[in-house]
């Protein structure tokens, strides 16, 4: 949440940004309510102090037996105390709209974020690896699956209903493999890592800016008011809500997790397969460093640079992309996504997202740090995948087929698959 102060000095750019990333919220509107509210604060204060006054004088009259004039001043407090009530219901009623649109206010973005209205507006930064060539016909993922005995969606669907599957033997052992692998990559980083509640209380979906605007990405326990949440992003960042923090080396955490995501919207999109289902396994990066733009911007390379590696040890030809405001969330500042290339799609596609929030996280989870001179300030945040199951799946099984049927195993991921080399069929 930004400041006040500070939304009131730059209206302009705080609106693009709503604008931009398609947040319905009038920074006017926010600002005039603001107004009325700090208004009405004053009136409030005011009236009581006179009310109070008033009590007094009733109090000393009484005292020096002047029982007439009291009387007299006993309704006008009367009156007084009623124009409070009404004054108080007319503050929670702004306080409240106030609070509301509070919540919306979207982070502003970098100067170098490309502006657009969608994903079609990414730009490309860069391509690593070779695409594949197949001289065969090539099989996608689900036929791979099936083939193999890895994968069964039809099951998957049965006990689960939509966008459900069940991973099977080296399914399985891949899935592991991969969240391993990332894991151990990020320990060698200096990560420390994380196991963390996954059902979570509105706070911290709130306060880490998943909330009001994800409301409906988010499953809720009925009678539990918690949630299940979509990343580890929620409770990593939210474990040091309310604390002074020491960010002269920034803070590294890792989480592997399981996800829950209603994919509401998402309607007939990406229904073949295991590319956007409502569960699955993902390795997490948050960073909290000092709040310095240079500092943060390097962590957000640093994390991006964990994810390429990971890539890279697989052996896939992935391509990184600066998102666009259009397709950027409400809290992110700065946000390259790393799409893997997927040969049944003929794409590529998005697999691991890293994002610079600046001090957006850390305003509404109140998460503090010290400046050089020793004052209370914001920490930045930032977070990326290291890898999310099943998804990468499908680049892996994909890109590896071979002409015979089998998949090959990079040689990174070997020693994790019993010192496989391949997945042969049974
Ligand atoms: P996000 O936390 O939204 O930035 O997503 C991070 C990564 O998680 C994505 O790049 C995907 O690899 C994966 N992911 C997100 N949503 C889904 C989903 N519904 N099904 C499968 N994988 C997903």
């Amino acid at each position: 949440m930004l400041e006040m102060k500070w939304i009131r000095a730059h209206a302009d750019e705080v609106q693009a940004a709503a604008d931009g990333k398609k947040i319905n919220i009038n920074i006017q509107e926010l600002l005039e309510r603001d107004e009325e509210r700090r208004a009405l604060l004053q009136e409030t204060e005011e009236g009581r102090r006179v009310r109070n006054a008033l009590s007094a004088d009733i109090g000393r009259m009484m005292q020096a037996g002047q029982r007439e004039q009291a009387e007299g001043l006993r309704s006008e407090v009367k009156q007084r105390n009623e124009q409070l009530e009404q004054l108080k219901a007319k503050l929670e009623a702004i306080q409240e709209e106030f609070a509301r649109m509070q919540w919306l206010v979207p982070n502003v973005v970098s100067p170098d974020t490309p502006v657009g209205t969608s994903d079609a507006d990414n730009v490309e930064l860069r391509r690593v690896g070779e695409i594949p060539a197949f001289e065969y016909r090539m099989k996608d993922h689900v036929e791979l699956g099936e083939m193999h005995d890895l994968i069964d969606i039809a099951r998957g669907v049965k006990i689960g209903g939509t966008r459900s599957y069940v991973l099977k033997g080296a399914g399985l052992l891949l899935h592991r493999a991969v969240q391993q692998l990332a894991l151990d990559l990020l320990l060698k980083q200096g990560f420390t890592p994380l196991e963390v509640p996954l059902m979570v209380r509105e706070d911290a979906l709130l306060n880490t800016g998943f909330f009001p605007t994800g409301r409906d990405q988010v499953y809720e326990l009925t009678g539990e008011n918690k949630w299940l949440v979509g990343t580890s992003e929620v409770p990593l960042v939210s474990y040091y809500a309310d604390e002074v923090v020491d960010v002269e080396q920034p803070i590294k955490l890792a989480a592997v997790s399981t996800c829950f995501r209603s994919e509401v919207g998402s309607g007939g999109r990406d229904v073949r397969g295991l590319y956007r289902v409502h569960q699955f396994a993902k390795v997490e990066q948050v960073i909290l460093c000092a709040p310095d733009a240079a500092e943060s911007e390097r962590m957000l390379q640093e994390i991006t640079g964990h994810a390429e590696q990971l890539l890279q040890l697989l052996e896939l030809p992935y391509r990184v992309v600066a998102v666009c405001t259009g397709d950027m969330g409400q809290k992110t500042y700065k946000q390259y996504d790393i799409e893997t290339w997927m040969p049944s799609r003929e794409a590529y596609g998005e697999t691991h997202s890293s994002s610079n929030l600046h001090d957006f996280q850390a305003r509404r989870s109140n998460i503090r740090c010290r400046d050089a001179e020793g004052k209370l300030v914001y920490c930045h945040t930032l977070n990326n995948t290291a890898v999310a199951s099943p998804r990468i799946l499908i680049p892996l099984l994909e890109n590896h087929q071979q002409a015979d049927g089998s998949i090959r195993i990079p040689a990174a991921l070997q020693p994790y698959m019993g010192g496989a080399e391949f997945i042969t069929l049974p």
